[in-house]
């Protein structure tokens, strides 16, 4: 049995001690130097971890990830220039909402959940409006777990003089994003995916980009970019401020610092190689083609005749936490991602609970027509 409750939802995830204990680090005003000092501190961190030989700045927020991202996309366009949004999924969808809800024009290049955006069309609908001034994408579709293709995009984008903003929410350091070799304008991130960490989002942003936001209305005086940014270069932050969630952030950069980018990103690859293993020896099949697949999470389509709510239950049951599909998939997947500070050990232990969850004494009668490899794990 495990003796904790292993969380393989898309976020929040399990952290290590090291990271749980700053939470209990003793109360402080933020006000005060030292909290300045640790502002600073992990907005360096943030620079040196994903965009260190570059001109960009990490701004920070005090909210969950969709904080971070209505700050950058409100920071984008304005009056008659506008947002082309790469939807493929709730997420892309998301982006278009954000930015409608601030008054911006938006343009989609919709495409089914299951592949990645057509780019031949995503040239023409650039080439033939001038107005089209960004692109946002989302880096890792965690409804699918389809990752896109940033560095193709980027270069188109770039290729037509048009800035970019990714949703990095949930593949920053479990998907490579070269964010400074592709130019990437805002790169929009979280702690509490594959960061480790329990709560903070942030925005990374290029020079250019960061100086271009400051020219726009504000459209939301929390969640204003420029404003943000100004304050926390003189280490302050406008509004109070959560001190001990960022104590524990700083420690999980601090170990994700230790395990390098790279380390992490190999550590998740092999984590989601050893699930989806498992996965394929009990009979489940994958909802994204392996090459389309990210290091953060495996869609699986629901077997015939199980529900959801029956193998979620099961499974927490046992001490696993696994994730539902979302809208039209909903009833059709269920989702497992394998972010977190999680042991290869519970790994295997949860594939077992999942051989018995799906195979076990509860088998509908149309698992015994199972080819008997399959049917007995
Ligand atoms: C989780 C997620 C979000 C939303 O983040 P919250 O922390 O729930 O606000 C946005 N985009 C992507 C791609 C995500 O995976």
């Amino acid at each position: 049995m495990v003796k904790r409750t292993v969380l393989l939802n898309p976020g929040p995830v399990n952290v290590t001690d090291r990271v749980r204990a700053a939470l209990g680090k003793g109360d402080f005003c933020h006000r005060e130097p030292e909290i300045s000092e640790l502002i600073a501190r992990v907005r360096a961190r943030l620079i040196d971890i994903f965009c260190s030989g570059g001109a960009y700045k990490a701004v920070l927020v005090m909210g969950s990830g969709s904080a971070a991202l209505e700050m950058a996309v409100s920071a984008t366009v304005q009056g008659d220039d506008r947002l082309l949004v790469v939807n493929n999924g709730t997420y892309g969808d998301r982006i278009s909402k954000v930015a409608l809800a601030h008054g911006q024009k938006v343009a989609e290049l919709h495409g089914p959940p299951t592949e990645r955006p057509d780019l031949g069309r995503l040239e023409s609908m650039l080439a033939l409006d001038g107005n089209l001034r960004w692109i946002a994408v989302v880096h890792h579709e965690t409804t699918t777990g389809l990752v896109n293709p940033i560095m193709e995009i980027a270069r188109i984008a770039r290729r037509h003089g048009r800035r970019i903003l990714v949703d990095a929410i949930s593949g920053l350091a479990c998907d490579p994003l070269p964010i400074v070799e592709l130019g990437l304008d805002l790169v929009v991130g979280t702690a509490n995916k594959a960061i480790q960490d329990p709560g903070v989002s942030f925005v990374l942003g290029s020079a250019e980009a960061l100086a271009a936001a400051s020219d726009l209305r504000p459209t939301s005086h929390y969640l204003h970019l420029p404003l943000l940014l100004s304050e926390q270069e003189s280490g302050s932050h406008p509004f109070t401020t959560a001190v001990q969630v960022l104590f524990a952030f700083d420690e999980a950069l601090a170990e994700l610092s230790l395990e390098t980018l790279t380390g992490r990103i190999l550590r998740m690859s092999q984590r989601a190689q050893l699930l989806r293993t498992g996965f394929e020896k009990l009979g489940l099949s994958a909802l994204i083609p392996e090459k389309h697949a990210s290091n953060a999470l495996t869609s699986l389509k629901l077997p015939e005749g199980k529900s959801y709510a029956a193998l979620h239950d099961a499974l927490k049951a046992r001490g696993f936490v696994i994730y539902a599909g979302q809208g039209q998939l909903a009833t059709k997947i269920f989702r497992v991602a394998n972010m977190g500070a999680i042991e290869v050990a519970e790994l295997e232990e949860f594939l077992a609970a999942l051989g018995d969850a799906l195979h076990g004494g509860d088998r509908p009668t149309a698992a015994t027509e199972r080819p008997p490899d399959v049917a007995t794990v």
